[in-house]
């Protein structure tokens, strides 16, 4: 959690291109885009991954609900027609940022 981008991202110790702020969650664009429209739905609570998240922990749960309702408001409030979703979980799926987050890929997706 210490040396944790997203954290410091979070925390304003690191800069981002942020789109949308709650108390909650924070929603800014990739650094390496791999589609027109690529944003980061991160939760401010540090969870390392989908693997690390507990059905029976009622605070995961709304964590993550409110995750997947953000997908389609950021969507619409954006006017994209559609979009994919990309959760990477693991280092052996390829999840570089050890803080949970989901991503938001819309036009000319490539790379995943
Ligand atoms: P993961 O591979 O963990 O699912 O995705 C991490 C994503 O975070 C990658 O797409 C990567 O480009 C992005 N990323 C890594 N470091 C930073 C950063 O400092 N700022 C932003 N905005 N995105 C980052
Ligand atoms: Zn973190």
């Amino acid at each position: 959690m210490n040396n944790c981008i997203f954290c410091k991202i979070i925390a304003g110790e690191l800069p981002a291109d942020f789109i949308y702020q709650d108390d909650k969650y924070v929603v800014f664009h990739d650094i390496k885009p791999k589609a027109k429209t690529h944003l980061l739905i991160v939760p401010k609570l540090h969870v390392v991954s989908l693997l690390n998240t507990d059905k029976n922990d009622p605070t995961h749960n709304e964590m993550l609900i409110d995750m997947i309702h953000l997908l389609p408001k950021i969507a619409k409030d954006r006017k994209l027609p559609g979009f994919r979703t990309v959760i990477n979980s693991g280092t052996s799926a390829g999840q570089e940022v050890d803080h949970i987050h989901f991503h938001l890929l819309a036009g000319d997706i490539h790379g995943f």
